[in-house]
């Protein structure tokens, strides 16, 4: 198993943090990152003070996300960094302190120790949230992860394809292993609207977010379509809650789930 190392207890080490709540999914490409990064944003709007970690370390993408690629953080002693700063989020990826090219090859000590850097060397400061953007997956070190932060829970991404479900299914074990609570399942690109007939097209199939849900007894906390918006804004690091954007009324809705 892959150890990550804290020192000192993590309820201590995060204890000015009030919640931390880890965005999951089974597969990659679901668009977990994308949902971390805007449910953190929605969360800072409805007032909160709001950290994102990337926790991704084979395939940091929030940089990308927020439009932070290749900047880098500041220290503020020798021992801790501060976060990055972005749209009043405080962050911290992998993506910040090495070429992506570098981690992708990792072996599993050199990825721990990463992680164990950005966990317990990051100023993170009074938080409401920390929102961690999970490797995707359900191997030793997302269960390693689980275990040492101290989580209030966990919110799995999926979409709407068998096989995404399939492994959603699996996460939703493994936290049940270690005795984390599900707070949701947002069932991401769950539909398209056509532009043209204004017809709504389940593209991946139908209710598989609502079937899973209910099966588990956990709330879908929503359904997010496929929406070109999302995949523009996303890919030049915009805001798209602070610009109002419609689709972006989902994460807010989302959020205010959360946060009740
Ligand atoms: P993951 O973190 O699960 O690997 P990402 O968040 O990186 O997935 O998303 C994968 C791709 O899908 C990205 O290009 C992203 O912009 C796009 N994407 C995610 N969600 C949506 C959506 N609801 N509508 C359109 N594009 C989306």
């Amino acid at each position: 198993a892959i150890a990550i190392e804290t020192s000192i207890p993590a309820s201590y080490k995060f204890k000015e943090i009030k919640h931390i709540v880890l965005i999951a999914s089974g597969k990659g490409g679901v668009g977990k990152s994308t949902t971390a990064v805007n449910l953190a944003l929605a969360l800072e709007q409805e007032g909160a003070k709001v950290g994102l970690l990337d926790a991704d370390i084979y395939g940091p993408s929030i940089p990308s996300l927020l439009g932070l690629v290749d900047e880098q953080p500041t220290a503020k002693d020798d021992k801790t960094l501060n976060p990055m700063q972005k749209y009043g989020l405080n962050t911290m990826s992998i993506g910040y302190l090495v070429p992506a090219e570098n981690a992708t090859v990792w072996r599993g000590p050199m990825a721990s120790q990463a992680l164990n850097q950005l966990l317990n060397e990051t100023d993170w400061g009074e938080l409401d949230y920390l929102i961690v953007d999970m490797p995707p997956g359900t191997g030793d070190i997302q269960l390693t992860m689980t275990q040492k932060l101290p989580a209030s829970g966990a919110v799995i991404v999926t979409t709407p394809q068998d096989l995404a479900l399939a492994d959603a299914q699996k996460g939703i074990a493994m936290f049940a292993q270690v005795n984390l609570p599900i707070i949701g399942l947002i069932e991401n690109m769950s539909y398209f609207n056509c532009q043209h007939c204004g017809e709504k097209n389940a593209l991946f199939g139908a209710d598989g977010g609502s079937e899973l849900a209910a099966r588990h007894g956990v709330p879908l906390l929503a359904e997010i379509p496929l929406d070109i918006q999302i995949r523009e804004e996303s890919e030049k690091g915009e805001n798209l809650i602070a610009q109002g954007i419609k689709v972006a009324e989902h994460y807010v809705y989302c959020a205010q789930l959360l946060s009740s």
